[in-house]
């Protein structure tokens, strides 16, 4: 089944009191309204996995989440966290292949296919983000350009694994820059990489795969972008900082 899903990408914000804060004021909303068919995922940095995953314990449908992995199981790589780590927390879902951290950090497709195994080895459900620049996008190459970075990477996980992933698109000129992508741009994306999973993989995996929008998601376009037939929700940056905005997000999904 294709879940539905809103996960909070906190990047590198808030101090420990500012993010237990976030996590209340969230908390306190969904405890009178939760929609129980929607996923609600709090990818949060790293000091504060645990006590954000203790805060929403219990709560129907709240999951957190790591912004990050360790493509490597274990040993000598200073400032690394492992995904052993993170299920020794009870983490069911860490982000890979943010554009920040491809571009940032240099991260390449063989890098993050490894850390997505590593994910899954561990049972914890990859959010693997892909995305095109603007000068793909400008020539008309936007959809090769995602479709080769799926192909570079989740195409060399097996069938088995694949079901076990989520998929984001981010266009990357429209990530934190307040400019969203045309709806019927992104459907062609959401579409094209449905397709292409289903060829590959046959549409027992592509009619399962949950397929998320990510790039200037705000409460005022939140419906219109989740309401588009292969999106199944979305990941959201600035606006998962604001508590009420985030909320409003969570709302915008049927
Ligand atoms: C992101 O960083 O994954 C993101 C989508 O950010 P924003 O919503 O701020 O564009």
């Amino acid at each position: 089944m294709r879940n539905k899903i809103i996960a909070a990408n906190w990047k590198m914000n808030k101090d420990e009191y500012e993010s237990k804060n976030l996590t209340y004021e969230i908390l306190k909303y969904l405890n009178k309204t939760n929609n129980p068919s929607v996923y609600k995922i709090l990818c949060v940095p790293f000091p504060f996995l645990n006590k954000i995953h203790n805060m929403c314990a219990g709560v129907n449908m709240i999951f957190v989440g790591a912004q990050n992995c360790s493509a490597f199981e274990n040993g000598a790589y200073t400032g690394e966290v492992s995904s052993a780590m993170l299920k020794s927390l009870s983490i069911l879902y860490a982000i890979v292949g943010h554009s920040e951290r491809r571009i940032m950090f240099k991260e390449s497709d063989d890098l993050i296919l490894e850390k997505m195994k590593r994910l899954i080895s561990k049972q914890i459900i990859p959010i693997y983000c892909c995305g095109e620049p603007f000068s793909e996008r400008k020539k008309k190459n936007h959809i090769r350009y995602v479709l080769n970075q799926i192909e570079q990477s989740v195409c060399n996980l097996k069938k088995e694994e694949i079901k076990k992933i989520v998929i984001a698109y981010e266009p990357i000129w429209s990530i934190g820059t307040g400019i969203t992508a045309e709806l019927e741009d992104v459907q062609e994306m959401h579409f094209a990489i449905r397709k292409f999973i289903r060829l590959k993989y046959g549409s027992s995996v592509s009619k399962n795969l949950s397929l998320l929008y990510g790039g200037s998601v705000n409460p005022l376009n939140a419906k219109q972008i989740f309401d588009l037939p292969d999106v199944d929700g979305g990941l959201i940056g600035g606006a998962s900082l604001k508590s009420q905005d985030f909320i409003d997000i969570v709302n915008s999904i049927n």
